[in-house]
């Protein structure tokens, strides 16, 4: 027994002392990917963070929208004429956006990229889309018209003209992927974070957690509510900070409500903690979607999620929480 304490001492004195920090940043997905990790030496650490990296690009060229030959873009190209085979990664995104689809009614869906469209081109136009060009994207939108089949490995867009579109759960994807490709370089403490969605893995050594701040927009919160202690989590924050445009004194929003075809309004900030980056990045598009009360409802219904939305109001700033956000560790 004397023996073995011993022995987990020196090797826990071992590890503090041997592991470092390294963070490095790279332009990504249309945002900065920065990774954070603690390794032994700098030779190691940027030979993991590269290959982090590279994986992060492999998946670019996966899910990407802009780029044409994309894996995304090709599948697009079948709707209408069957099913089609798809990539492990893609075939996994497809089914977790699937499965919230259909969690939410509807709220996320990645099938509303022709109103996401219609929507860029009235953010960089300055003026709200027809009720008619709306009517036909979300005559196109559906998350019950796209099929993936698990044991084919397939999907099939059953519409023609339907397009997909993973902006609202690819980084968080993304970044719980690079933690797994440093944990296979024997990283196990690390930070990858793409814009607002973040996945960590172990706590840094001799600590408790990742301290996380939180971005609130531009709402004044107690410090209490902006700083979380998390390991092995995801977390992501939604909000119209960067993404809107002011049309006739009304700010729309980049998320759609894919059942009316209308961007979002008004001003809010939805921050999710889940077990991984994946979800907690398309849970956060969800509930800004579906709102206080039934965003709530829906994050109180997961096991492994937890939630904080800001509320711009008539009444004044609105802050509302799951059950489960009182139980995160913050820093004293
Ligand atoms: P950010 O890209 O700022 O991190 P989000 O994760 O909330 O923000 O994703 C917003 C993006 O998701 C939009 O730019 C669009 O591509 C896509 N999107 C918009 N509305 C929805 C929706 N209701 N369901 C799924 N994806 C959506
Ligand atoms: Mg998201």
């Amino acid at each position: 027994m004397g023996l073995f304490i011993a022995a987990t001492k020196v090797h826990a004195f071992a590890c503090s002392e041997i592991l470092s920090r390294f963070e490095q940043s790279q332009p990504h997905m249309g945002t900065l990917a920065r990774i954070v990790i603690y390794a032994p030496d700098k030779e190691a650490a940027v030979r993991a963070a590269n290959a982090a990296f590279k994986r992060i690009q492999e998946l670019e060229a996966i899910f990407s929208d802009y780029q044409n030959d994309s894996e995304l873009n090709r599948l697009c190209q079948q709707a209408g004429k069957g099913p089609a085979p798809v990539s492990p990664h893609l075939f996994r995104i497809l089914v977790q956006s699937q499965e919230l689809a259909v969690a939410s009614g509807g709220a996320f869906d990645i099938t509303a990229r022709p109103l996401v469209n219609l929507w860029r081109r009235a953010r960089r136009q300055r003026a709200v889309p027809n009720p008619e060009r709306v009517s036909q994207a979300l005559h196109l939108t559906g998350y019950q018209h796209l099929k993936v089949d698990a044991n084919a490995h397939t999907a099939h867009l059953t519409k023609p003209g339907m397009l997909l579109d993973l902006g609202g759960i690819a980084k968080g994807y993304a970044a719980d992927e690079a933690i797994q490709s440093l944990q296979q370089a024997g990283i196990e403490s690390a930070l990858v974070a793409l814009g607002g969605d973040v996945a960590v893995s172990q706590a840094p050594p001799g600590k408790r957690g990742w301290t996380i701040e939180i971005a609130t927009a531009n709402f004044q919160v107690e410090p209490k509510l902006k700083s979380l202690l998390l390991s092995n989590a995801g977390v992501s924050t939604s909000g119209d900070a960067e993404q809107f445009v002011e049309i006739d004194g009304v700010r729309y929003s980049h998320i759609i409500d894919p059942r009316s075809g209308m961007a979002l309004t008004g001003r809010h900030s939805v921050t999710v903690v889940a077990k991984n980056a994946t979800r907690s990045d398309a849970l956060a598009t969800t509930v800004s979607v579906m709102g206080a009360k039934g965003g709530i409802a829906l994050v109180n219904a997961a096991p492994d999620s937890a939630v904080l939305l800001l509320e711009d109001t008539a009444s004044g700033l609105q802050v509302w929480k799951s059950k489960k956000w009182q139980k995160l560790k913050t820093v004293e």
